[in-house]
């Protein structure tokens, strides 16, 4: 599995933090990604020659400013091979948490009347739930009674349950929130069901969290006919504080976050076109490719340690399962150890030099107990550092 300049690390060596620190191995890239040199060469030289505020003022830094902005924005529809970017907005935010919530209260809200009801994750992030329940408690404050309704999901296959969709949707759904790949189970949550239960008509809106920057993610695939990709800069390699919502305008009114918007995070925005750049020139099939076959490798391990017991899909597991490549998991394995507390095995995998998520994981409708370990994988991760996981995870039986 030797993918060329991935195999021998020629990529990782691009990322400063991880070549300063060689004897850790950072597998937390589910929560945020680490930064490239181009991105950060981005960020100094904008800084350093150009820094000013966007869409104010008239001197040259600050046009300059606002044509990096939209030349952003114009990056972003490219990058997500959007078919019809003449029609599309993009809206920058601080992360999918706060592009879903703009979504939910500046378009939802107005959209929806008495009686009619929404579909949406009650087992996802929670990022793609509270915003769905907020919208129902603004609209009830008004007198307006919608009905929030859970997408039926299997938890044996780590997927919605696509059979049940039928059960759940009627005359009066309105709106369905779904989410690209999830982000304790790693499995692609095929999207294409929903729109082939739902119809033609009804918007769908997607949290991208964990799939743009790990996977082609193309609104020109008929496979992907939602409203809104909603994704974290920060989970593809650009600076913390920056996402976006890319909005099809297609189904319903066009997308305009209402109020006044203040300041853009303006360096956020510029290492975002910074980070989309250097995923294009990657290659985003090719990370999907690496990143699944060392998931792969590690489970191919783990499920033989009895003392395991790996999150999600079971049939996923397999390097040789009869599955089309969408089911398998995209860089995301999430564990527990049937005796070690998951905090604890937190601690030891520290000890040994990898950084792992330990804790509930934002799951909706997950608690304390429900700690787990999730190792989640970038195109920096080496063979390797999975051999050697693999060996500390087995020396734990
Ligand atoms: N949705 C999913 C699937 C996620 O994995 C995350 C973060 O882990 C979020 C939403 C929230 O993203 P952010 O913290 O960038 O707002």
């Amino acid at each position: 599995m030797s993918e060329g300049a991935l195999g021998r690390g020629e990529l990782r060596d691009q990322f400063p933090i991880l070549t300063a620190h060689p004897e850790l191995a950072y597998l937390d890239s589910a929560a945020t990604a680490q930064k490239p040199r181009a991105v950060l060469d981005a960020v100094q030289t904008y800084l350093t020659t150009t820094n000013a505020n966007a869409g104010r003022g008239t001197y040259p830094w600050a046009n300059r400013t606002t044509e990096l902005v939209e030349a952003v924005r114009q990056r972003v529809r490219e990058f997500l091979h959007d078919p019809e970017p003449a029609r599309s907005t993009v809206h920058f935010t601080g992360g999918t948490t706060e592009g879903l919530r703009a979504v939910a209260r500046d378009w939802l809200v107005p959209l929806l009347r008495d009686g009619d009801e929404i579909l949406v994750p009650f087992t996802d992030h929670r990022a793609n739930l509270d915003p769905w329940q907020e919208a129902q408690r603004l609209l009830a404050e008004r007198g307006t009674s919608v009905r929030v309704r859970a997408l039926p999901y299997q938890p044996s296959s780590g997927d919605y349950d696509h059979r049940a969709l039928g059960d759940v949707i009627g005359p009066r759904t309105r709106f369905v929130a779904a989410t690209h790949v999830h982000h304790v189970y790693g499995g692609d949550m095929n999207v294409h069901r929903i729109r082939a239960a739902v119809g033609p008509d009804v918007p769908i809106c997607l949290d991208a969290a964990q799939s743009v920057g790990h996977q082609p993610v193309r609104l020109d695939d008929p496979d992907l006919d939602v409203d809104f990709v909603v994704f974290s800069g920060h989970k593809a390699m650009a600076l913390p504080g920056t996402g976006a919502v890319w909005a099809r305008n297609a189904r319903g009114p066009a997308f305009e976050p209402t109020g006044w918007q203040g300041t853009p995070n303006t360096v956020g925005i510029v290492s975002l076109g910074a980070a989309l750049d250097w995923l294009d020139a990657v290659g985003p099939d090719r990370i999907a490719r690496w990143t699944t076959a060392l998931t792969t490798r590690l489970t191919d391990r783990l499920r033989h340690l009895a003392p395991y017991e790996i999150l999600g899909c079971p049939t996923s597991l397999a390097a040789d399962a009869p599955l089309p490549p969408a089911q398998r998991r995209h860089g995301i394995v999430t564990f527990r150890h049937r005796e070690i507390p998951s905090d604890d095995l937190g601690f030891i995998l520290y000890s040994h030099g990898f950084m792992v998520r330990a804790d509930s994981l934002c799951q909706a409708g997950a608690d304390e107990r429900d700690g787990s370990v999730r190792v989640s994988l970038h195109v920096y991760n080496t063979v390797e550092e999975i051999d050697r996981l693999s060996a500390v995870l087995t020396s734990l039986v």
